[in-house]
């Protein structure tokens, strides 16, 4: 069976050393008061829950799974009662304004919360991993009798939410979608269509389940310019059951726990959030935060995997290593001296630190983006914001899968029976590439709408930044390790800015060229925010008091300049090659190749 201890020392290295979270945190009116101490004290608290509550319910809920009868939906064995304690707890409200009952705490505390509760039980924590994105959309575009119907029920968690997008011939692409509204003469609307695959459409967690549901108005116009969005309650304020009701639920390769649930709208009373026919503007709101939550579940669950692969190799004994640990004269040794072993765990852990590191900024500008108190400051953290969360959702859950499969390797067959319970982190981390917006789409967005559309400027403005950080390292510390790899880095920036240009002198003639490499183009600009953030961590690691901390952070940067870092030439030759190949391919590459 797995095991999980949260990793407080890694992760308030994050916070503390290479982010300066308190400090930044203080300059926020609506954080002043966050300190370190608070930090740890919540970060132990959520390391508790998440691991003596949710955490021995994973295997169990992974086994039993979600039952579905007649229209109930039934959560396994222990769910509904961790949700009481959740909410006992206050969790759901961590980061929400306390002027809707919620704790005001910041974004970044409650990435680190999300991360142990992925980490510990993905099933059951995507049944509140959809709050606090509904919670945003609500407060930013909810008219004020919606807000004061249901903001508060949302921001503690008495009612759970959904996101309602997806329909059987409507999933990457939300403008085919055919639910329908139609305004009525008391300002409500009567909604009608069928939505799947619905997370927690239904269950037994809360009285009450607030669907954010996408529709068409009768006048809309075609595609995802006549979109709305609408609030569904389950049950109406007066009590009366809406017609919405689940049909069923999907028999799944993982996350058994969480319901993924038909859906049918059937004339279901329902409100207008925001505009008509503005519906995606509004539920962006939702679906960034969301998915910077997804990637976050890759990080938690990609922790897991590589604890529970260290553990096996130190116990786990097979052939001497070439290099043997000292005073040995047993005739193995722990798989863990051996250095393909050390490869598998080191793949792992680079990963699921550079991810921390990587998730927790992205949760911090979520901080500054809402409390700066200059705007302009905060448009532009907005902005770098944008254009790092297709790459928080799409690389962190590419490295979860990845780092779960590298961790079921290091057990060998054992990993491969169910009792040793990897093989469960592989199957959860395989959806998180596909829901949220496919890993495909997620590059696509990066490449074309927030690189390509502005003609770079935010790209390169932020390049700008990480350019002059490492210019001064490789300056002042000139002949050090860092220096060295401030200069890697400066030559991956470089590389960066030298195709983009040629990506985009060359896409009149070459249309199909940026959707060809756009996955190469994310994994590029993800290795500059990677290769800036552990530089920053090699920084801080060498100035940590306590020394065994800071010389295995020191390693872990130098294992990624080392062995990570170069993977960064593939992709350049590829963008290379594909601007060279001009329009060598046929338009139609597999059916021609089908002939
Ligand atoms: C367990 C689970 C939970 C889910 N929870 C929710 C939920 O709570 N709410 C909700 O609304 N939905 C939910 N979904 C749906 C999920 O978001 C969709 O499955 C996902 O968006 C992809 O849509 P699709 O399955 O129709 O695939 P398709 O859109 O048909 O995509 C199939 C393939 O084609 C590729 N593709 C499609 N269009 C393009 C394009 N333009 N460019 C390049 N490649 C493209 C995709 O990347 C993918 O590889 C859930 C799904 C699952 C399995």
């Amino acid at each position: 069976m797995l095991t999980y201890t949260p990793p407080l020392k890694d992760m308030l290295f994050v916070l503390n050393e290479v982010l300066a979270a308190p400090a930044l945190l203080a300059q926020l009116p609506a954080h002043a008061d966050v300190d370190t101490a608070l930090m740890r004290e919540v970060l132990e608290q959520a390391g508790r829950f998440a691991r003596d509550v949710i955490f021995p319910l994973n295997a169990s809920g992974d086994a039993q799974g979600c039952t579905f009868d007649q229209g109930k939906v039934t959560t396994p064995d222990g769910f509904a009662d961790a949700y009481r304690q959740f909410l006992d707890g206050g969790w759901p409200a961590l980061a929400c304004a306390t002027e809707d009952g919620g704790q005001g705490l910041p974004h970044t505390l409650n990435c680190a919360l999300f991360e142990m509760l992925a980490a510990t039980n993905h099933g059951w924590t995507m049944y509140p991993d959809l709050l606090h994105g509904a919670y945003s959309c609500l407060r930013a575009h909810g008219s004020e009798e919606l807000k004061q119907r249901y903001l508060a029920k949302i921001a503690t968690g008495e009612w759970l939410t959904t996101m309602c997008l997806t329909e059987a011939h409507a999933g990457s692409d939300l403008g085919l979608l055919r639910t329908r509204a139609v305004p009525q003469l008391d300002g409500s609307y009567k909604l009608s269509g069928d939505k799947i695959f619905i997370s927690g459409g239904e269950h037994d967690l809360t009285d009450n389940i607030l669907h954010l549901v996408l529709a068409r108005l009768p006048d809309a116009p075609v595609g995802s310019k006549g979109i709305s969005l609408f609030l569904v309650p389950k049950f109406l304020p007066e009590g009366q059951r809406n017609q919405v009701h689940c049909t069923g639920i999907e028999h799944k390769m993982g996350v058994h726990g969480s319901a993924t649930c038909s859906m049918q709208f059937d004339g279901a009373t329902g409100w207008l959030v925001g505009e008509a026919h503005r519906g995606l503007n509004a539920m962006f709101v939702m679906m960034n935060s969301a998915r910077l939550h997804v990637g976050v579940q890759g990080l938690g669950l990609g922790e897991t995997a590589y604890q529970n692969a260290l553990a096996y190799a130190r116990d786990r004994v097979q052939s001497r290593a070439v290099e043997r640990p000292a005073g040995t004269s047993a005739p193995a040794d722990a798989i863990v001296h051996h250095p393909a072993v050390q490869r598998l765990l080191m793949n792992q852990r680079v990963w699921v630190e550079g991810g921390r590191m990587l998730a927790y900024w992205s949760a911090l500008m979520l901080d500054q983006a809402e409390h700066d108190p200059d705007v302009q400051q905060r448009t532009a953290i907005n902005g770098l914001l944008a254009l790092i969360t297709p790459i928080v959702k799409a690389v962190l859950t590419q490295q979860g899968y990845d780092g779960a499969s590298l961790a079921l390797q290091v057990f060998g067959g054992h990993g491969y029976v169910v009792e040793t319970g990897i093989e469960q982190t592989i199957r959860d981390a395989r959806i998180t590439m596909v829901y949220e917006g496919t890993n495909e789409i997620q590059a696509i967005d990066l490449l074309m709408r927030k690189v390509l559309a502005d003609g770079g400027r935010c790209l390169f403005a932020w390049l700008d930044q990480v350019e002059s950080f490492a210019h001064g390292v490789a300056d002042s510390q000139d002949g050090s390790q860092a220096a060295r790899h401030a200069r890697q880095l400066l030559a991956l920036t470089e590389g960066l800015r030298t195709r983009l240009a040629r990506i985009d002198a060359a896409r009149t003639e070459q249309p199909r060229l940026p959707y060809d490499i756009a996955g190469e183009f994310m994994h590029i600009v993800s290795h500059c925010a990677f290769g800036w953030l552990w530089l920053r961590a090699e920084l801080a690691a060498a100035a940590l008091i306590d020394q065994a901390l800071g010389d295995a952070k020191c390693t872990t940067a130098c294992y990624y300049y080392t062995f990570m870092l170069p993977a960064t030439q593939q992709y350049f030759a590829v963008i290379d090659a594909s601007l060279a190949a001009g329009n060598a391919f046929p338009k139609d590459l597999i059916n021609q190749h089908a002939a």
